[in-house]
């Protein structure tokens, strides 16, 4: 498959965005250091790859990139030379990475007429390396302009903050989303409309759920734990069977909790007296009277409040298995 065209107008969605960057760019207004806030997957990072595109571009078109000279050639391979991208290094963008940051930046761009850095999730930093990106962040080389990432919840040091302009990216439109991936995933309308929901607004996270069959996980989850009873012999069996299933996920682990969580937030709001419509899990209508009748909304509140803690004790590393297990026990 030929790599994405990186172009304003392949990008799903962010018309604000897109035009707050377009109108800067007309008016050869554009900052030296932005903030591209939103969740993860929704397209923060190829905003920033389309607007380096469209800097260098050498024949551009009226609010995008020609997608074919030898500039853009370049950013769509991945090969440009002055195109400089920092993800985290483990669980954090770290001092060491930044100091080799400024080291770049002490030397001219190559061929670029404006040199892109993009450093990704920004909330990870710690202090150390936030205050040591500081000075470049408000006083960059010339013909440079730095992109940072964070995720919507993650804390940001007001020092990042206050030097950078936020741009803020919102979830995607669930219908617009959906008719993306039944075009590029060949899915039916009802189930690319549960995996928009379910991604919450991130293409990112949809293409994870569909590639990793997380919804058919969390399926065979919510079904077997609905029919187990505790005091069952075949009980103990099966929950043991179950966790070790969801244990293989490792890292995806904690986007099939969010699935879950989704799932009692469902029945939450559907035992209220919500419209079963109103539901996220499309895909689970089939179980939701059953689980409505078994749990109260205080035992369900109870369900996801055990969630949150399954999430915190794998966060601390416990072993994968027997935090399902013993989660996995307290939610039948
Ligand atoms: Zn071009």
């Amino acid at each position: 498959m030929d790599p994405p065209e990186l172009c304003f107008k392949h990008i799903l969605g962010h018309e604000k965005a897109k035009h707050l960057l377009l109108e800067a760019a007309a008016k050869n207004k554009i900052g030296h250091a932005y903030l591209f806030r939103g969740p993860d997957g929704v397209g923060k990072k190829r905003t920033a790859l389309a607007l380096a595109a469209y800097l260098n571009c050498k024949s551009p078109l009226e609010k995008d990139a020609c997608c074919t000279c030898g500039s853009c050639r370049k950013y769509n391979s991945g090969s440009h030379p002055d195109f400089i991208h920092i993800i985290p290094d483990g669980a954090a963008i770290k001092i060491g990475q930044v100091r080799e940051l400024k080291h770049q930046l002490s030397f001219a761009p190559l061929e670029a007429a404006v040199r892109v850095i993009i450093l990704e999730d920004v909330h990870t930093m710690k202090r150390e390396a936030a205050n040591s990106l500081l000075k470049t962040l408000e006083e960059p080389a010339e013909n440079n302009l730095l992109i940072l990432t964070a995720d919507q919840a993650g804390e940001i040091l007001p020092t990042i903050i206050s030097r950078c302009q936020i741009i803020p990216f919102g979830p995607l439109d669930y219908k617009d989303m959906a008719r993306v991936l039944m075009r590029e995933k060949g899915i039916d309308n009802p189930k690319a409309l549960t995996v928009a929901a379910a991604a919450e607004g991130s293409l990112g996270r949809a293409m994870l759920l569909l590639e990793k069959d997380l919804l058919a996980l969390r399926q065979e989850v919510v079904e077997h734990l609905l029919l187990l009873q505790n005091d069952r012999p075949d009980t103990i069996a099966e929950v043991f069977r179950l966790s070790e299933k969801a244990a293989a996920l490792k890292e995806n682990i904690y986007e099939f909790l969010a699935l879950l969580r989704l799932w009692y937030r469902d029945l939450v709001l559907v035992s209220a007296g919500q419209p079963d419509s109103s539901a996220a899990c499309q895909d689970l209508m089939a179980s939701l009277p059953a689980a409505i009748k078994r749990w109260n909304i205080a035992q369900l509140n109870e369900r996801i409040g055990r969630l949150d803690l399954a999430e915190k004790q794998l966060l601390r590393n416990c072993s994968r298995s027997l935090v399902l297990e013993s989660l996995f026990f307290d939610l039948i």
